[in-house]
């Protein structure tokens, strides 16, 4: 089976430079070994996804000269295939809602913190107490009926102890990545949001699913999400899906060392070209060859 790779971007602002050192790498890769290249589009979140972004992925896509497979999956046109996930996960017991608003999660780790250190999860955002795993049967179907929002979480100690441990097969390049089999600690993440009330999934459900129906083989993306990996491993073993090899690439950062973000106009792809950036010039500025079947 040729290998399946995928560029997954979210429409939630412009490309810049670390996405096309991201897309370039995926569309190489598949090129070398005869694989497909995928895109998909993960726009769930309406609040921050606009059509005005998608249309510009797939320009700059298109001009640093990516061919990817049709059709494009946009993940907004799926939330039926997470939904069903979703389902599977309360079936095993393994899902509860939470009713607190960022402010009242807030205050309870402020209580936390003051009585001594709370964990913090790989992307350095305080855990979630765990206060709502609590709640009983009736106390739910109450704040429900009454329509207080509420997002899913997963039960990360039963789900961990379900699963055992689990581990992937990592073949990142660079210095902060390790290689080979990485062991997964997905307990470092806390109960993590499966779905919220009006969106019946969220990035980690959603990229395990699309990746699973997608058939991709090798995950290729930046280091920002090796440590997601952990809680990606999980749920795939939860819900019987197939575990694709992971390469979690080198991060591109600005002239002065900075971590890029889609606000950076000067490293935005569509400013680059504007001021008469050539395709190959972008390969060079990402430390890629100009021989794609180098
Ligand atoms: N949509 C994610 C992002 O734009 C990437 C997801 C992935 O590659 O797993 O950061």
């Amino acid at each position: 089976m040729p290998p399946v790779f995928r560029f997954a971007p979210s429409p939630n602002g412009y490309l810049h430079l670390g996405h096309a050192y991201s897309a370039l790498l995926n569309a190489d890769l598949a090129q070398r070994s005869d694989g497909q290249m995928l895109l998909r589009i993960e726009d769930i979140d309406p609040a921050r996804c606009r059509p005005e972004f998608e249309a510009a992925i797939y320009q700059d896509l298109g001009w640093l000269g990516i061919i990817w497979q049709q059709p494009v999956r946009r993940q907004s046109e799926h939330l039926a295939d997470y939904r069903a996930a979703l389902d599977r996960l309360r079936g095993l017991g393994l899902v509860y809602p939470s009713f607190e608003s960022r402010a009242e999660i807030a205050k309870l780790v402020a209580e936390r913190e003051a009585d001594g250190a709370w964990p913090r999860d790989p992307d350095g955002a305080p855990l979630y107490p765990g206060t709502a795993k609590q709640l009983p049967e009736s106390e739910r179907t109450r704040l429900t009926g009454q329509g207080v929002p509420y997002a899913l979480r997963l039960d990360m100690a039963a789900a961990v102890a379900r699963a055992g441990e689990l581990a992937w097969t990592e073949q990142g390049e660079g210095p902060l990545s390790e290689r080979g089999r990485i062991h997964a600690r997905p307990e470092a993440w806390g109960d993590v949001i499966l779905a919220r009330k009006e969106t019946p999934t969220s990035y980690h459900l959603s990229v395990v699913i699309d990746d699973a129906l997608q058939g991709v083989s090798e995950v290729v993306r930046g280091h920002d999400l090796f440590h997601a990996t952990s809680v990606h491993v999980l749920l795939q073993h939860l819900l019987g899906l197939r575990q694709p090899v992971y390469r979690h690439h080198r991060l591109i950062a600005d002239d002065a060392g900075h971590k890029l973000s889609k606000s950076t106009r000067a490293t935005g792809l569509r400013e680059l070209r504007a001021a008469g950036v050539t395709p190959a010039d972008i390969r060079r500025r990402v430390g890629l060859s100009q021989d794609r079947l180098s």
